[in-house]
């Protein structure tokens, strides 16, 4: 889920409970506009929700809060969730159909919900959907992006006055990774992750995402790798990473994937998998792998279809999950999530 703020209270004006009758008043209004000339409500909305990759991903320093400085290259790609949500009249409910991530306020997409303005009139509450496609704890921003999702979804339901920085102000509340998915495509994120810088888009290539199947908590994993780094003070002193953005634009992903990612060797040391789906995606024909944010998913990027599809092939004889996607360009995310 990125790097998460310590946890603020949720909005006082929302409850988890709903009251039958409050839906039903929803609907009932509902079905009366247009005819009487007044713009028709919305009621239901679905969106999905994207994953990403991080293309590299350097560790600068711890800061004195014990959330680290980083800077990564960030690609959303096809691989979505799908959220619901309904309009009720009053409280927030919640559903997933994924047993292993949480249906109350833990959820992120319910934390975002909160964490926005109370609405100023009706519909104030939603009932909230997720299909879970992006399997959780794999560094592939599924909760963030659920978050963001709800975010953009409930400004169009809720009808709140919010321009997009103050849309963006919330999301970094919510974790590091939400603000990313409110523009999507590739980004350069600095800070601890909330800043996002756009950089052009790059196609021409496949990508294979493999999943081990053990799940690794981004606290965990961002804590030990940076174990041996010294705190806070001494970050101006670091080496910077820099994304290039020179010559070949088609080679620049090869470029970042090869910079590497730091969380990789300690997340290695938790799931030794890691490395030896690394090792085969490259044996496979892949012109660079890493793993993806805090692990434990790992991708390669392919540029020839027949080697994609036989590491597919493979990783799944051996008992990994594996997701064959494209990126998603900016222009392409935008239309499909804002
Ligand atoms: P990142 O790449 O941003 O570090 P991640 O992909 O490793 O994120 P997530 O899949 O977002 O991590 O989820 C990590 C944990 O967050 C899960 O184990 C789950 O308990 C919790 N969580 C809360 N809300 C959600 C959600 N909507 N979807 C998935 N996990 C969620």
């Amino acid at each position: 889920m990125g790097q998460r703020p310590a946890r603020g209270d949720l909005h006082p004006g929302h409850s988890r409970g709903v009251r039958k009758q409050d839906a039903l008043a929803v609907s009932n209004r509902t079905g009366s506009s247009g005819g009487e000339g007044r713009p028709r409500e919305l009621i239901r909305l679905n969106l999905p929700a994207h994953a990403k990759i991080n293309l590299c991903l350097k560790i600068l320093g711890r800061r004195p809060d014990g959330l680290h400085e980083i800077e990564t290259v960030a690609q959303t790609v096809d691989l979505h969730d799908t959220l619901t949500f309904e309009a009720r009249a009053e409280g927030i409910t919640l559903e997933v159909d994924d047993p292993a991530v949480p249906s109350g306020p833990e959820n992120l997409a319910f934390r975002a919900a909160a964490a926005l303005p109370a609405p100023r009139s009706s519909p104030r509450g939603v009932h909230i959907r997720i299909s879970k496609a992006i399997p959780a704890g794999t560094g592939l921003g599924g909760g963030s992006s659920d978050a963001a999702a709800t975010l953009l979804g409930l400004r169009r339901l809720w009808r709140l006055d919010l321009a997009d920085r103050d849309l963006e102000a919330v999301a970094s509340t919510i974790g590091a990774d939400v603000p990313f998915f409110l523009h999507g495509g590739t980004a350069l994120l600095t800070g601890t992750g909330t800043t996002v810088k756009p950089l052009p888009d790059l196609g021409g290539y496949e990508i294979l995402v493999v999943v081990p199947g053990v799940p690794l908590a981004t606290r965990e994993v961002y804590a030990g790798a940076s174990a041996s780094l010294t705190p806070a003070l001494k970050i101006s002193s670091m080496p910077a990473f820099k994304p290039t953005l020179k010559g070949d634009l088609r080679e620049e992903v090869e470029t970042w994937v090869r910079a590497g990612n730091d969380l990789e060797p300690f997340a290695r040391s938790l799931c030794p998998a890691i490395g030896e789906i690394r090792v085969r995606l490259e044996t496979a024909g892949a012109v660079a792998a890493a793993m993806t944010g805090s692990g434990s998913a790992v991708f390669g990027v392919f540029r020839n279809p027949a080697a994609i599809e036989r590491a597919l092939a493979e990783a799944r004889a051996s008992g990994f999950g594996a997701i064959r996607c494209v990126p998603l360009r900016r222009e392409d995310y935008q239309r499909r999530v804002g």
